[in-house]
């Protein structure tokens, strides 16, 4: 708070702010705000805290992923790209955010989840339309002095020079209120919904990227949920909504849209092992058992997926989850190879079972089949202690 305080005359000098809008209510391409308005005083704390994040390890600059997501932006509003800053952070959980002054956070754990571009797409024309409609301003030239909107300079103004871990916070926090009303909500599905279609991707999509995150968050042992769940519930009505749109668009989708989509399709299987473990690492294992069990109905190789959720199992390790551990890896070692550390980590549930025999005869399948890992003088150790 003592940051924020810092803020507060910008704030008051802004209270004559206004804003420059197009004649259908959104914003126009290039738009700056003016000075000494509440907008610029947004604008400067989120372009602080953008090169803070510009310099940290919590971003993915994979270079093909992010060109590629900038083109598929300006897909979806293509008059306006050139004033969005995309950031792909990394970040398990399933979120995307749009600041007021453009800058764009996309979490890896939405591009685990979106099973393709069309679903992408639909998250993306849901943030751009809270850009182009200005919801964030619109949301704090309504309530100035509230706990929100001091929230929001203290969250974003906190921790300067805290580390990684603070900036980490930082990005939760910002997500956690950038909550809008139901109204602007609904109007960022329609506005969105519109830009995905115009952008050529199949509609209906929409609706079932919903339908996947309602089971994630069904399925949810915690009731704290991602911050996008929070502040974007993934109702029953927002589904019924997007699909009454989607009624009688559908048509042109049917068949010639195969190969749309093929780069994400590749990088997503390239990165998906890295963001499946940071998945795992977040801990809601009943949120990752569906996610991954939606990965391989959406052609991801069942083997793999299996190895994942054995690791999921062994890591929970509730009643019966060591045995249903087993039963995914053994499915992981039906093809060849198997993924890298299956018999490994078969021998890790064996040794936790007090099955020795079999503990150690899987270590040393593991060590046969990979002699150059960089943890074979630890798995020997294992095997070393077992036969004490
Ligand atoms: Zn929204």
């Amino acid at each position: 708070m003592r940051l924020a305080k810092k803020f507060l005359p910008i704030v008051a000098l802004g209270l004559a702010g206004c804003l420059s809008t197009a004649e259908d209510g959104q914003i126009k391409p290039g738009h700056r705000p003016d000075l000494n308005s509440t907008e610029a005083g947004l604008w400067m704390v989120m372009d602080r805290f953008e090169r803070r994040l510009a310099n940290s390890e919590l971003v993915d600059r994979d270079p093909e992923l992010n060109a590629y997501l900038n083109n598929l932006l300006c897909k979806v509003m293509p008059a306006h790209c050139q004033d969005i800053k995309l950031f792909v952070i990394k970040n398990p959980h399933f979120n995307a955010s749009m600041a007021p002054n453009g800058s764009m956070h996309i979490w890896t754990g939405l591009l685990l989840r979106a099973q393709n571009e069309a679903q992408l797409a639909t998250v993306l024309g849901h943030e751009a339309a809270h850009y182009l409609n200005q919801h964030s301003l619109k949301k704090w030239e309504t309530a100035k002095a509230t706990t929100d909107f001091l929230s929001f300079f203290s969250i974003a103004t906190a921790g300067f020079g805290v580390g990684i871990v603070g900036l980490a916070a930082q990005i939760g926090g910002l997500g956690s209120i950038q909550s809008y009303s139901r109204d602007m909500e609904h109007e960022a599905d329609k506005v969105g919904f519109d830009l995905l279609y115009h952008a050529g991707f199949d509609p209906r999509e929409a609706a079932k990227l919903w339908e996947q995150v309602k089971a994630e968050k069904e399925a949810s042992d915690d009731d704290t949920g991602s911050v996008f769940w929070s502040s974007h519930p993934p109702t029953e009505e927002r589904i019924v909504k997007l699909k009454s749109m989607s009624r009688g668009k559908e048509t042109k989708f049917s068949v010639s849209n195969t190969t749309q989509g093929s780069t994400f399709k590749r990088l997503r299987f390239s990165r998906w092992h890295d963001w499946a473990d940071e998945l795992i690492s977040s801990r809601r294992m009943a949120e990752s058992l569906i996610v991954f069990d939606q990965l391989k109905e959406n052609g991801f190789d069942p083997h793999e997926v299996s190895y994942f959720k054995g690791e999921v199992y062994r890591r929970r390790g509730d009643d019966g989850d060591l045995a249903l551990a087993l039963e995914s890896y053994k499915e992981a070692a039906q093809i060849t190879p198997a993924p890298l550390k299956t018999y490994k980590k078969m021998g890790l549930v064996y040794q936790r079972q007090q099955k020795t025999a079999e503990a150690i005869s899987h270590y040393e399948t593991y060590l046969e089949q990979n002699p150059n890992a960089g943890d074979t003088a630890i798995v020997h150790t294992y095997i070393h202690q077992l036969r004490k």
